[in-house]
């Protein structure tokens, strides 16, 4: 059996192998949000454009500058003023933040540290040469790459498109992933369940996972536990990137999602995870598709497409897939859990202190959403650990949806 990094490895260099280019489409920097770019974004002149002051003060000759010395302040520029004249010698003009410093000034003082009686103004330090000024194209030189291929646009990315004017943003086009559920115990979240049933959750937070990916999800419903209604749902999600179902993975008599993809000629990668929750968690491909069989019991579907998923959507969205959002904390109360498989607990991590501290919240196993509702990262308990002493170093997995 794997463990879940071989696991998410052979996710990682399935799908690496296999995709090739693909298809973009144009998007506003407004909408742009969470795309991928398909195309390098240039800079349209220099940045800064001018040399620009970082601060409120006056633009000075800095050797003119000792403590104690005055100068005349002769003018004054705001930002987005024109700047033409050049500083004269023994004189200072009062600057903005933002704006452009004259030619001949060389050092920005803050106005913190001066003193004004009429155009006198009075420094109480020394200027350093080149002090709270950015010159001109420090930041980017004109027709430089500042954006590339692969990046994904979150808000720093769009207001650096937005900054040198390209507002329209090449973009990988976003893989579609089929949610289908399978369970004859399930029933559609807008149907009141019998005294035996119940609401069909998963599709929901796995098109909220697909969401977050950036995937676009293409909801099938819920298969029943029957070998016909599996194969014709199954065969529909096939017809996109990626299908990922959810229940109907384990040991059961009706779990039968494997029989059916076998029937339909997938091949296998992995069937078994050495983790808890998500042991029998399956991957593979099956005609132009690549398939996820998840354990159906939520916390269960929730983690494993978080492992195993999620690289598997950023590949194919055009992006690197991106490590896990793994950090070490201090465990807040001792653990008790049986060694073998690497565990998954729903936790909380708090910053008090310098240190990171997680406590792993009570849960009722795999089937308990509201833990994880109430939970901001997993703790993760490798494989031959079990009794944990409070105190010591843990990994845990942040829930980067919420943080
Ligand atoms: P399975 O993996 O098919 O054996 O499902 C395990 C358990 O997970 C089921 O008994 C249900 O309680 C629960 N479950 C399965 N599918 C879903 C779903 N789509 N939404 C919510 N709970 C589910
Ligand atoms: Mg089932």
């Amino acid at each position: 059996m794997l463990t879940y990094e071989q696991a998410r490895r052979t996710v990682i260099d399935q799908i690496a192998q296999a995709t090739g280019p693909r298809a973009t489409a144009n998007h506003s920097v407004w909408d742009a949000l969470g795309f991928v770019l398909a195309e390098e974004v240039k800079t349209d002149r220099e940045y800064p454009p001018f040399d620009r002051s970082t601060r409120d003060g006056y633009a000075v000759r800095a050797a003119e500058v000792a403590p104690g010395a005055t100068l005349r302040c002769v003018a004054e520029i705001k930002a987005g003023d024109t700047v033409t004249q050049s500083l004269a010698a023994s004189t200072c003009v009062q600057i903005m933040t933002g704006a452009a410093v004259p030619s001949g000034a060389d050092a920005v003082v803050m106005i913190e540290h001066t003193n004004r009686d009429g155009d006198a103004v009075r420094f109480e330090r020394a200027a350093q040469l080149g002090q709270n000024i950015v010159p001109r194209a420090s930041e980017a030189k004109r027709g430089e790459v500042i954006l590339s291929p692969g990046m994904r646009l979150g808000y720093a990315e769009l207001a650096l498109a937005a900054q040198v004017g390209a507002t329209q943003l090449r973009c990988a086009s976003k893989p579609r992933i089929a949610i289908l559920s399978t369970g004859d115990e399930l029933v559609s979240i807008d149907q009141e369940p019998g005294a035996f049933q119940i609401r069909n959750s998963n599709s929901v937070s796995l098109a909220a996972q697909v969401r977050l990916a950036g995937g676009e999800p293409v909801l099938l419903g819920n298969a029943a536990d029957r070998i016909d209604d599996l194969r014709e749902k199954i065969s529909r999600g096939l017809r996109e990137d990626v299908l990922v179902l959810s229940g109907g993975v384990s040991m059961g008599k009706y779990d039968l999602v494997e029989t059916v993809l076998k029937d339909l000629g997938a091949e296998f990668y992995f069937d078994a995870v050495a983790i808890r929750p998500g042991r029998p968690a399956v991957f593979g491909k099956c005609g132009s598709a690549f398939v996820f069989g998840l354990p159906g019991n939520p916390v269960s579907t929730m983690v494993t497409f978080e492992l195993f998923v999620v690289p598997a959507i950023e590949l194919l969205s055009g992006a690197a897939a991106r490590d896990l959002p793994l950090v070490e904390a201090r465990l807040g109360a001792a653990l008790n859990e049986k060694p073998g498989l690497a565990h998954f607990l729903p936790a909380q991590v708090r910053w008090r202190g310098s240190v990171p501290e997680v406590k792993a919240l009570p849960w009722q196993g795999s089937g308990d959403i509201a833990a994880l509702a109430h939970a901001n990262c997993y703790l993760v308990v490798a494989a031959d650990r079990g009794q944990v002493n409070a105190g010591e170093t843990m990994p845990i997995l942040l829930r980067k949806d919420i943080m």
